[in-house]
C-alpha cells in the first residue's frame, strides 16, 4: 500500500503536539496529506471571513467542517455533507455535529491495546522486523495526539478515548500474537488485554488471538480451548501472515485451519475475523489476500467470517466472493484503518471500496470499525463517517448504492448488533450504569440516545 505515515507527519510540523479535541485530530490528519496545501489555502479564506485564525479555527468543530468543506471544493465532488455556513459562522458546525451524534448506534468492530507490560526493546524481547511495526503504532499514536506513541495504547486510555470520549457504544477488541518476534510471548498477551473485558464488560467483546497454527496445531488448539474456557472469549481474530519460518497460512487448509474451525464449533465459537488487505511491516502481501474466505464460507455455514480492514487495498476480491454468489450470508467486512487512511486524503478511494463493497457484498455485511487506540480518539473518524456520501458521479457511474442514514445505521452498529446478538436498547440501558456515562467531553454530554 502506499498510505505513507512518514510523509503524513511530515505535514503535521505546524501544529501542536497535542491536539485540543477531536476536532482538530481529525483535521491534522487531512492537511498532513498531499492535499494539505489546497485545504489550508481554502482554510485561509474561511477563516478570514469568520474573522479569526485559520490555527484557532481548527482547534474547532468549525475548523472540520471548514477541512471537509474544501475538499469538496478541491474536488468538486460532494463528499461530505457540509454547508458554505458551517466553515465561517462559528456554532453552525459544532451544532450539526452534535445533532448527528442521536442517530446511531455505534460498535466498533475493531479495537486494540497496543502495549504490554514488558514493552519492546529491540534487541532484548523484539526483533528488529518486530519493531517495524512498534514504530509504525508509536508514529501513528504520537500524529493522533497520544504524547508517548504506542505507550499510550494501554487498557486506561482505551477506556478514557473509545469508551468515554467517544460515541462508540461497544467495541469488539483481540490481542496482537507474533510471538516469534517479540521474545516468544505474545505481541499483546490475551492476560493482560483480558482486563478491558473486566473493566467494562457491558461495553466490551474480546475477541481470542495469537492463535498460528504454524507454531503447531495441537498447540493452538489447546490455547484455543484455554481462551473459552479461561478467558470467554467471544470470538477470534486472527492473522494469516505470521513471524514463523513458513511466514503465513490460510483459513481453508484442511490440515492446519479446519481442525480450529471444527473446534470452535464445539465450542461455540461462531464469528472468527482475520487481518486482510494492509499488508505492513514485516508480514507478506500474499497472506493478506482474502481468497480463503471462498471455501471456509461454504464449508462452515454456521459460522460467520469477518474480513478486517475489508481487505483494502484488495477489497475487490471479497466483493466478488459474494457479487457471484448471492447465497453467501456468512462473509463480513469491517472499515478499520481502511476508512481512516482513505477518507483524509484520497476520498475518491474510499468512495469506491464503501461503494464496491455496499454494492456487491451488501448493506447488510459491512461493519464500522476504526482500529483505535492506534488512532486513539476514534470520535473524528465517527463524525466524518456521518458526513460522508458517495459523490452522485460515482454512484451513477459505478452503480454504487447511497449512503443514506439507514445505510450508515447498519453500518455503524445494526449488522455488528446481529452478528453478535447485541440488543440494541438493552446496550443503551447498560450504558446509564457505566461509570463513564454522562461524563462530558468538550463541555457536551456523551452518548446522547435518539
Ligand atoms: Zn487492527
Amino acid at each position: 500500500m502506499e498510505f505513507n505515515f512518514i510523509k503524513h507527519l511530515k505535514g503535521l510540523d505546524n501544529l501542536p503536539t497535542e491536539p485540543m479535541n477531536h476536532y482538530e485530530q481529525g483535521s491534522r490528519f487531512f492537511t498532513g496529506g498531499h492535499l494539505g496545501p489546497q485545504i489550508n489555502d481554502k482554510l485561509e479564506g474561511y477563516a478570514a471571513k469568520g474573522r479569526w485564525s485559520r490555527r484557532e479555527m481548527l482547534k474547532t468543530a468549525t475548523g472540520f467542517a471548514a477541512v471537509m468543506l474544501a475538499i469538496n471544493e478541491i474536488t468538486g465532488m460532494k463528499f461530505f455533507d457540509v454547508d458554505k455556513a458551517e466553515a465561517v459562522e462559528r456554532d453552525a458546525a459544532e451544532e450539526k455535529f452534535i445533532l448527528a451524534k442521536g442517530g446511531n448506534f455505534v460498535v466498533d468492530q475493531h479495537t486494540h491495546i497496543c502495549w504490554r507490560n514488558d514493552g519492546y526493546v529491540e534487541g532484548v524481547n523484539t526483533t528488529k522486523q518486530g519493531m517495524w511495526f512498534v514504530d509504525l503504532l508509536d508514529g501513528l499514536g504520537k500524529a493522533m495526539g497520544f504524547e508517548n506513541g504506542i505507550r499510550d495504547m494501554t487498557v486506561e486510555n482505551f477506556g478514557k478515548v473509545i469508551l468515554q470520549e467517544s460515541d462508540t457504544d461497544i467495541a469488539i477488541f483481540n490481542p496482537f500474537g507474533f510471538r516469534e518476534d517479540y521474545g516468544g510471548k505474545d505481541m499483546v498477551p490475551i492476560e493482560e488485554q483480558a482486563e478491558i473485558k473486566q473493566r467494562w464488560p457491558d461495553r466490551t467483546i474480546m475477541m481470542g488471538g495469537g492463535l498460528t497454527p504454524n507454531q503447531g496445531v495441537g498447540e493452538t488448539l489447546d490455547r484455543l480451548q484455554m481462551f473459552v474456557e479461561d478467558y470467554k472469549i467471544e470470538g477470534l481474530k486472527l492473522y494469516t501472515f505470521d513471524s514463523t519460518p513458513q511466514k503465513g497460512w490460510w483459513f481453508d487448509d484442511l490440515e492446519r485451519a479446519y481442525p480450529i474451525w471444527e473446534k470452535c464449533q464445539k465450542l461455540g465459537i461462531k464469528n472468527v475475523g482475520c487481518h486482510k488487505g494492509i499488508p505492513f511491516g514485516q508480514f507478506m502481501a500474499r497472506y493478506a489476500h482474502a481468497e480463503d474466505f471462498d471455501r471456509v464460507c461454504d464449508d462452515f455455514l454456521d459460522m460467520n467470517f469477518i474480513v478486517f480492514h475489508s481487505a483494502w487495498p484488495y477489497h475487490e476480491e471479497i466483493a466478488a466472493l459474494k457479487m457471484f454468489k448471492p447465497q453467501r450470508k456468512n462473509l463480513y467486512s469491517e472499515l478499520g484503518s481502511t476508512f481512516a487512511a482513505t477518507v483524509t486524503n484520497r476520498p475518491i478511494d474510499c468512495a469506491h471500496v464503501i461503494g464496491t463493497l455496499l454494492r456487491d457484498l451488501g448493506e447488510d455485511y459491512l461493519m464500522w470499525g476504526t482500529d483505535s487506540t492506534l488512532w486513539a480518539n476514534p470520535q473524528w473518524q465517527i463524525d466524518a463517517l456521518r458526513r460522508f456520501q458517495i459523490p452522485n458521479e460515482l454512484v451513477e457511474g459505478h452503480g454504487y448504492p447511497q449512503l443514506t442514514d439507514d445505510v450508515k445505521k447498519k453500518i455503524f452498529g445494526l449488522n455488528a448488533a446481529r452478528l453478535w446478538g447485541l440488543d440494541t436498547s438493552t446496550a443503551r440501558v447498560k450504558l446509564a450504569d457505566d461509570k463513564f456515562a454522562g461524563i462530558a467531553l468538550n463541555g457536551k454530554p456523551q452518548n446522547i440516545t435518539a
